[in-house]
């Protein structure tokens, strides 16, 4: 993928830019994860922070995440969807959800982590690396 790549929330009030490449792309099925997303699992485009241009004004909520750490979530404050994450341990890097962008074609996570939370129906191509 390369950029500019563009995206948003549901409703349209949140809208962002990347200007910069993407530095990976990760799935994680950790609960947590699977709560958030409403899904089998999260995804996360990992994204230098400097390189995110945000239109609008979302709102953030701040957990602890099963690291410890605190991970603060940022989403649109009328659909309420999940534009990106900011980790704590790394302030430089959000991780951005990947299904909000509006050409998703080129998303395909390399690595997975929490695998052994994984939905037992759910077959990992040999290719992605997993992380336990
Ligand atoms: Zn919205
Ligand atoms: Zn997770």
């Amino acid at each position: 993928m390369s950029p500019p790549l563009t995206g948003g929330c549901q409703c349209g009030r949140v809208r962002y830019e990347i200007i910069g490449e993407p530095l990976k792309i990760t799935a994680c099925h950790c609960m947590e994860c699977q709560k958030q997303s409403g899904g089998a699992f999260g995804m996360a485009l990992w994204v230098r922070s400097g390189d995110l241009r945000v239109k609008g004004t979302p709102k953030s909520y701040t957990r602890t995440a099963d690291s410890g750490n605190p991970m603060t979530g940022v989403f649109c404050p009328d659909c309420g969807v999940r534009l990106y994450n900011i980790p704590s341990s790394d302030q430089d890097v959000y991780l951005l959800k990947p299904g909000t962008l509006d050409d998703t074609s080129g998303v395909r996570p390399e690595r997975m982590v929490w695998a052994r939370r994984k939905q037992h129906w759910l077959d990992i191509p040999d290719d992605i690396e997993l992380v336990d």
